[in-house]
């Protein structure tokens, strides 16, 4: 069993009171430091950089805090959204938070899904909803947009999906990436990903660094 000290997290926002933005009723957004992909039009950019640290917390000193909107929570299904950076590498902290905070709570993870399997197995009986931001499964794409390889995002969708009822669960966010990608290749991917049994997605377009609008 972890200590108190190693299961500790580094943050860059807490969020209240969300409607209906990242997951369903009232939420709390929880957003981690840390991340393994580095996309070049990153929105979370402090995730990324050390001065982006805003605070490490512990799992039951967060929960403290978040227990102020538990009303609000079970009054409309809502509950944490874990977001950053890479929530799923923090997956020892998200299980000891869950543990311990009320069952009816909803949670929802924000993920790249480039993390190690272990992570996925920690969080599985705790995430009802997955947010999962795919980038474009052509790997040079993939490559040239995050500096990484992306056969571990496809393998643990995969594996996720392999799981009774986990089609209703997952929103796959298809980008459109400006200079990356062409309305071509979210079409290719997304029809892949519906093959694999994708059945819910977001598509949008990203912004470039330097477009303000
Ligand atoms: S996965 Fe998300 S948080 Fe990480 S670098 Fe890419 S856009 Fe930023």
């Amino acid at each position: 069993m972890e200590s108190r000290s190693e299961q500790t997290a580094p943050l860059i926002a807490v969020a209240r009171h969300r409607l209906m933005v990242d997951g369903q009723g009232v939420t709390t957004l929880v957003a981690f430091h840390g991340c393994t992909l580095h996309c070049q039009y990153c929105l979370n950019v402090e995730c990324l950089k050390p001065e982006g640290l805003w605070r490490t917390v512990a799992p039951d000193e967060l929960l403290d805090e978040v227990m102020i909107d538990n009303l609000y929570f079970l009054a409309t299904g809502g509950g944490v959204t874990f977001g950053g950076g890479e929530p799923a590498i923090r997956s020892g902290f998200i299980d000891a938070f869950c543990r311990m905070a009320p069952s009816e709570w909803h949670f929802t993870i924000e993920t790249a899904l480039n993390v190690d399997r272990q992570h996925l197995e920690r969080l599985l009986p705790h995430i009802h909803e997955y947010y999962i931001d795919i980038k474009d499964i052509n790997p040079d794409i993939y490559r040239r947009y995050t500096g990484q390889d992306n056969s571990r995002v496809l393998d643990n969708l995969q594996w996720l999906l392999s799981h009774d009822g986990m089609a209703d669960r997952i929103i796959v966010r298809l980008p459109h990436i400006p200079d990356f990608n062409t309305d071509e290749d979210v079409q290719h991917s997304r029809d892949y990903l519906s093959s694999l049994g994708v059945t819910r997605f977001d598509e949008f377009t990203y912004q470039r660094k330097n477009q303000t609008t």
